[in-house]
């Protein structure tokens, strides 16, 4: 069996970000095939010590996918600051003996290095064009984590778990290996946080990532990590803000002294992404938004609204609110060239890890999240349909049905893209409908 199919079957997605499924990205060939563990956002604690730990697993998943698509460069990008696992890789890379083949190049500790695009142009000098994929490019990027789970899908294991770090205001920031499924509440007690209504919950990294409105929902595939800060913290306080008070706000607040254009990572591509114009135009009641389009190159990285903007609105937020509506009237941005060059000044404003953190409010925080050998084991798992982008997957088990870890329990609709979906703990299906998947240990009752 090919390699694609045995991802396929595997049910593996980007682990963070969007959650692509990896067998779409293993179709096309590819002159590059980058590992992205640049781990930017600040705290989260999973990619550099999976790397640490599992070196060579990681590394064989990543050269059987650049094999896949015919790379002939395999590039690990990692940040200059983990000299000890640069080491560790480097190591194995020799013992595996494939140092004409993959290489390990370290990084600037700079936000958002694990941008695609970002993460592209420094291995290759490469751009991406606008709303472009790093194939446009001969590129294909992956993540350690996704590395690893196709190392253990060519060893016969789908992907039943995902790593994530608990890191915040709390006294032991800690990584854990979890089920898929298993209750965001439930990891917090494993924490050791006795007091989790006094906080709000970041889902995934300070800088992307939401405030969730309720913690009562359940892991998926693609979760990286949850940052518990108390709810009256600087960054809390930024992120609640509802996008209608963002765009008053913005409407009287903007100087128009553009740092959040001169800071944006994609308009330092040479991309045409400009906050300040967005801005600009909010002022105005303006009924033809098809101006407006080109809200739609913003990765939503937030540099402009939690870093540059000197009076704390809101680029970002009116980025969103314009993407809608081109959305809702079908407008979509038609690149003007084809062809990028980065600003001459990029060098100089790219923005240092530490020099965010303090902006953050979140420098008594960045510290070690050690993973837990200890593994979490969960009585009663709520499997996601929709963990990935496309298509829900489709059950094909019913309450009342014994399944067994790794079991297969769900499909791809046919001629969909999607992800297979598996059982992540022995049990008995308890509730099936087209959301999820519910199993527990024990008894069906
Ligand atoms: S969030 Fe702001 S800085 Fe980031 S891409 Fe969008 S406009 Fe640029
Ligand atoms: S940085 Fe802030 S004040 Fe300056 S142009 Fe951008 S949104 Fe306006």
């Amino acid at each position: 069996m090919d390699l694609q199919q045995i991802v396929k079957d595997a049910g593996i997605v980007g682990a963070g970000g969007a959650g692509f499924p990896t067998h779409a990205k293993l179709t096309e060939k590819a002159e590059y095939i980058l590992l992205n563990a640049a781990e930017c956002e600040p705290l989260l604690r999973v990619d550099q010590q999976l790397m640490e730990i599992y070196p060579k697993e990681i590394i064989l998943g990543f050269e059987a996918a650049g094999k896949q698509v015919g790379a002939s460069q395999a590039i690990i990008g990692i940040k200059n600051k983990h000299k000890k696992v640069i080491k560790i890789l480097n190591e194995a890379i020799e013992a595996l003996n494939l140092t004409e083949y993959v290489k390990v190049t370290p990084l600037e500790d700079v936000y958002p290095a694990g941008d695609e695009h970002v993460l592209v142009y420094e291995f290759t000098k490469k751009i991406v064009p606008e709303l472009g994929i790093p194939l446009r490019v001969g590129c294909v990027v992956i993540n350690s984590e996704t590395a690893l789970n196709i190392y253990n899908a060519i060893n016969q294991l789908p992907v039943t778990d995902t790593y994530l770090t608990i890191a915040g205001d709390i006294e032991n920031p800690v990584t854990l290996k979890v089920p898929v499924g298993t209750p965001i509440r439930a990891l917090f007690e494993k924490a050791g946080i006795k007091d989790i209504d006094s906080y709000a919950v970041i889902d995934g990294g300070p800088m992307m990532g939401p405030v969730m409105e309720n913690i009562d929902g359940f892991v998926n595939k693609k979760s990286k990590g949850y940052i518990l800060l108390k709810k009256d913290h600087f960054l809390i306080k930024r992120k609640t803000v509802s996008l209608e008070r963002a765009s008053v706000v913005s409407r009287t607040a903007c100087e128009q002294c553009r740092m959040c254009t001169d800071l944006c990572p994609r308009y330092l591509l040479g991309h045409n992404m400009q906050p300040h114009k967005m801005m600009r135009t909010l002022g105005y009641q303006l009924k033809d938004i098809s101006e407006q389009d080109i809200s739609q190159l913003c990765c939503e990285c937030n540099v402009c609204e939690l870093f540059a903007c000197p009076v704390n609105i809101h680029p970002r937020a009116v980025n969103v609110i314009y993407k809608k509506k081109l959305q809702e009237q079908g407008i979509r941005y038609e690149p003007i060239k084809t062809e990028f060059t980065p600003r001459v000044a990029r060098d100089f404003r790219l923005i240092p890890t530490k020099r965010l953190i303090f902006k953050l409010g979140l420098h008594d925080y960045d510290r070690p999240a050690p993973l837990d050998f200890d593994e979490y084991k969960s009585s009663y798992v709520e499997i996601p349909m929709s963990q990935h982008i496309g298509r829900p997957s489709q059950p094909i088990v019913s309450a009342g049905e014994q399944v067994k870890k790794g079991q297969l329990i769900a499909v791809i609709p046919e001629n969909s893209l999607g992800a297979a979906i598996h059982a992540s703990i022995d049990g008995v299906v308890v509730k099936v409908d087209e959301k999820s998947i519910a199993i527990k240990v024990g008894d069906y009752e």
